[in-house]
């Protein structure tokens, strides 16, 4: 289905290294980066913005298919993406930790995932490449995806790396909360009905525990360019 176009398909949990991965695979690549994960956060945060409570379904339904959702290259960090959500920049928003704790609530629903789906499928006609990172990714969005890759690391490592960003960032959590959230969020994202976590057949596994970000992104890049 999207044979034509060169799309890398990136799954993981959070802390395994995906977004820094992506991100620099993408630069390396000349492709596309994209975020998938910050398309279900700018929803969490309209969603909260406009007061629906996450018992709602239908409207936060509603919200997914009017939502006017931009990723575009940063201006001021080359390294990261710019999220514009109904106009407004809610890059730095959507990646507070109350926001990263409701997403469960968003992404567990059936009809959103399929809109959003629809959108990251769209978002790739027309590049000559992609890299698209998230969670369903390599099973559900682009299955037919050329390149597949699923990244992992040990739990311990995973919180050390969410712990060290989050305090780079300057946010106070401690690494008690972090081990939390990321606890709670592989389980949610691992046993939802729909759109799982999980590790597509075909896909290449990377345990990222003991390499270098560098070493990561040798490994997928050496991989690709070998095969073309
Ligand atoms: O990748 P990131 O940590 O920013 O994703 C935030 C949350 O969005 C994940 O914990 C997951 O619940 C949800 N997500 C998803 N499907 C994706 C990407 C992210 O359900 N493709």
């Amino acid at each position: 289905m999207f044979e034509e176009i060169k799309v890398v398909a990136i799954d993981g949990p959070a802390g395994s290294g995906k977004s820094t991965v992506s991100k620099l695979v993408a630069e390396k690549l000349g492709f596309t980066y994209i975020d998938t994960g910050a398309m279900y956060r700018a929803l969490t945060l309209k969603v909260m913005k406009k007061n629906i409570s996450f018992s709602e379904e239908e409207k936060i339904i509603e919200a997914a298919r009017e939502m006017d959702l931009k990723l575009l290259p940063s201006v001021a960090n080359a390294n990261s993406i710019c999220v514009i959500l109904d106009g407004e920049d809610v890059s730095g928003e959507i990646r507070k930790m109350e926001i990263t704790g409701n997403v469960k609530y968003v992404a567990k629903i059936a009809k959103v995932r399929e809109s959003m789906v629809k959108f990251q499928r769209r978002m790739i006609k027309g590049l000559g490449g992609a890299v698209m990172e998230g969670r369903d990714i390599g099973t559900v969005v682009l299955p037919d995806a050329k390149y597949k890759f699923y990244l992992d690391a040990s739990f311990d490592e995973r919180v050390q790396r969410r712990f060290m960003e989050l305090r780079a960032r300057a946010a106070s959590a401690t690494r008690e909360d972090v081990a939390d959230d990321l606890k709670q969020r592989d389980h949610t994202d691992k046993t939802r009905a729909v759109g799982p976590l999980k590790k597509a057949e075909n896909a290449i596994l990377v345990d990222t525990t003991d390499l270098s970000i560098n070493e990561v992104i040798e490994k997928i890049v050496g991989m690709i360019n070998d095969d073309q």
